[in-house]
């Protein structure tokens, strides 16, 4: 099962934990809280949840699981206020309701996802309430709201509530501590900053740490072309104790050798190489959500750039 990260709300955590292991999932799930308490990293758990084929859910390894995190898995629907429109229109719930009888593609339950649940006016609420009172046995409603006050109350009595709040500072600055390799002085600016939210304060960190690990990435693709093994360990070393950072990494990464690959010549060699790398970083990235140690990670990339020169 994979780890749970939920600072400072380790009240939820386990009433969600014991929810899952019971087997007692709630057909319609409100988690309310300010901007960046960690309500979507919590909605995704439990989509993730709802939808993995293991007994200890949510694995994080399985194909269910993969597609979750990527967004991807058929069974679950996020809807939220269309671009540009500030409300979750009525007709969008009514959409919403009618595929809620349709049977789950792959997994036991189909998962709705309504982000910003608070923006649906009076109409919109109604519609939803209609497939709350008398839910297909399939379906797992997840409403995210900044404040459970704009909802009515017959909606709220079918919802079962979790309220996220801002971690205490102590518990937030260790969590950042533990995910970023920014100075003690940055991250506390950066919390101050943000008035103690962490998902506010990971934002305006990762503006540093993405150059650093632009850097990096460049230094790889540099020793990547020259089949330099010791070196491309040495610049990926730093990133071994943080998935957040390793993430980063990737991403930059990614982009580096997309890069060297369109200024490489068509057909030759070094694109035929980036290319090949990208793949095995693709597939670096889908394992980086398993439990794999970073450090095997790291190493088995390594030895895959250094295979294709053998090709
Ligand atoms: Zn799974």
């Amino acid at each position: 099962m994979i780890d749970f990260p939920l600072t400072g709300n380790s009240r939820v955590r386990d009433a969600v934990l014991s929810a899952f292991a019971e087997d007692r999932i709630p057909h319609a799930i409100l988690i309310d809280g300010e901007t960046g308490t960690g309500r979507h990293t919590l909605a995704r758990y439990l989509a993730m949840a709802a939808v993995c084929s293991a007994a200890h859910r949510p694995c994080g390894e399985c194909r269910a699981c993969h597609l979750a995190k990527a967004d991807t898995h058929p069974d679950i629907r996020i809807t939220a206020p269309e671009d540009g429109k500030k409300n979750i229109s009525v007709a969008q719930i009514r959409a919403m309701r009618s595929e809620a009888f349709v049977k789950p593609h792959s997994a036991a339950h189909r998962v709705f996802v309504i982000d910003q649940a608070d923006t649906m006016n009076e109409q919109a609420q109604n519609a939803l309430l209609k497939v709350l009172e008398e839910p297909p046995g399939t379906v797992i409603f997840l409403l995210i709201a900044a404040s459970r006050s704009a909802l009515l109350d017959t909606v709220l009595s079918r919802c079962t509530v979790f309220s996220l709040s801002p971690p205490d500072q102590a518990a937030a600055f260790s969590y950042l501590q533990s995910v970023c390799k920014d100075s003690e002085e940055t991250i506390r600016s950066a919390l101050t900053a943000s008035g103690g939210n962490i998902g506010e304060a990971l934002r305006i960190l990762s503006g540093a740490d993405t150059a650093a690990a632009k850097d990096a990435a460049d230094a790889f693709v540099r020793f990547l072309l020259k089949g330099d093994a010791f070196e491309m360990m040495k610049v990926t070393a730093p990133f071994e104790k943080s998935r957040v950072e390793t993430d980063r990494f990737f991403k930059e990464l990614k982009l580096a050798v997309a890069a060297e690959a369109r200024r490489a010549p068509a057909g030759g060699a070094t694109a035929k190489k980036m290319t090949r790398f990208y793949e095995s970083l693709t597939e670096a990235q889908e394992r980086l959500v398993t439990n794999i140690n970073l450090g095997l990670l790291f190493c088995s990339l390594v030895s895959q750039a250094i295979a294709l020169d053998y090709e």
